[in-house]
């Protein structure tokens, strides 16, 4: 595989060179005054990228599913009720670690390629007399199926039906690609990780933790170490760590949000959006059709395109990555073979995008796709020609080229 091509996986993404240097660095002693200096910014950026100014943030050495597994476990007794949609992998996986933690789990089989059912849990919610749910799980951004879900409308539901329950949202695909808003949306928990919007390698579990959730630690039950919020809030205070910090990934951490806040985070996200739309373009003009089933829901991080019945989807993964050497995303669980993905977040221009439109297209007409060569890298170009320049995108990739 080429170390030269871009990689199309929704996670983790492509790694910037200002990146790869800021955390190519020596080892410090976490104990001293260095580590210090260097974590303060880190938690302050957080913050600012989920758009908060009321909850904590934290950093745990992990990944996204640790996220889940502290949010999770601060928060909840065995036994308690907890509410969620399974409409992808994601989701699912989520769930899972729920159950596997004893949660009683009420679950609300959604199709793939749907989003969160606001109106659903509104209902539900509503039915909850004796108010036994203590939490609604949401995941922003299905990773497996293409899908954004709107948090707001959510938000709308849980208050609707005047319902106390948190608001934990999986926003480890969409935090610093799409928009979010921690405290506008009331949520309790947000949790993302290091290797997808934030450009860097995965290791880091990053979430915002709203101060209603904080107090739910007075009476969870579940038991906790490694990711005790209690913990991580005492030694932060004082810029400590409760263990050895992942003191590279924190400091890469910090340069990536000063990239993104460089560029503006809605200048990010408007790209984010760009781009998506571009592959979209593609995918209609290869005559294909997206597993989101309406273009609300469509993801600006990643688009999962639907084969034509008769061929298979992680064909089209395999022969990219041996033939061309560029990696695409499988189908995962219930759209195993009948999808291929496309990852677009994190350090991405129409250039980069445009080579991974035209990698899938030479796949698909390699396997006899019944597509026509050009097509879509043509409807990504008219898409990106007639909207390039419009947006202040070319700051961090100046940078990265300097
Ligand atoms: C990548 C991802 C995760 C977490 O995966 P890890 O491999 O644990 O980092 C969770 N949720 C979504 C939506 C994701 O895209």
């Amino acid at each position: 595989m080429s170390t030269q091509n871009p990689i199309f996986i929704p996670g983790p993404t492509n790694i910037p060179e200002e990146l790869r240097r800021a955390i190519s660095n020596p080892s410090i002693d976490h104990r001293s005054e260095t580590f210090v200096e260097m974590f303060k910014p880190a938690l302050a950026a957080v913050k600012r990228v989920l758009k908060t100014t009321t909850a904590e943030a934290l950093i745990f050495p992990s990944t996204g599913t640790g996220g889940w597994e502290a949010a999770i476990t601060n928060t909840l007794s065995p036994g308690d009720k907890v509410l969620a949609a399974r409409h992808g992998m994601f989701s699912h996986r989520w769930i899972d670690l729920c159950q596997r933690h004893k949660l009683d789990v009420e679950i609300l089989e959604c199709e793939w390629g749907t989003g969160a059912p606001a109106d659903l849990f509104a209902e539900r919610l509503a039915a909850d007399k004796d108010r036994a749910i203590k939490a609604v799980l949401v995941t922003h951004n299905e990773t497996a199926t293409g899908v954004k879900s709107d948090v707001a409308a959510v938000r709308r539901a849980i208050d609707s039906a005047d319902h106390p329950a948190m608001l934990f949202v999986d926003g480890v695909s969409s935090i610093a690609s799409m928009d979010f808003r921690m405290d506008e949306w009331g949520i309790d928990i947000a949790i993302t990780g290091s290797q997808k919007g934030f450009m860097l390698p995965p290791g880091l579990a990053i979430l915002g933790i709203s101060q209603k959730a904080i107090a739910a630690m007075d009476t969870a039950q579940c038991p906790r170490c490694f990711f005790d919020f209690q913990d991580m809030l005492k030694t932060n205070a004082t810029g400590g760590f409760p263990y050895t910090p992942p003191a590279n990934l924190i400091r890469g951490l910090t340069v990536a949000i000063g990239m993104l806040e460089d560029e503006g985070l809605e200048d990010v996200f408007a790209r984010h959006h760009r781009i998506a739309e571009g592959v979209r373009k593609a995918v209609a003009a290869w005559g294909l059709s997206l597993c989101a089933i309406t273009p609300d829901l469509y993801s600006d991080t990643v688009s999962t395109v639907v084969v034509p019945a008769g061929f298979d989807g992680t064909e089209v993964v395999t022969m990219a990555a041996t033939k061309y050497g560029v990696p695409f995303g499988v189908g995962l669980g219930e759209v195993a073979g009948k999808v291929f993905r496309i990852g677009h977040l994190g350090s991405m221009t129409d250039v980069m995008a445009l080579s991974g439109i035209a990698t899938a297209e030479m796949v698909m007409a390699d396997l006899g796709f019944p597509i026509m060569l050009g097509s879509g890298v043509a409807a990504a170009q008219d898409h990106y020609r007639t909207t390039a320049g419009s947006l202040n995108t070319t700051a961090s990739n100046t940078k990265n080229a300097a």
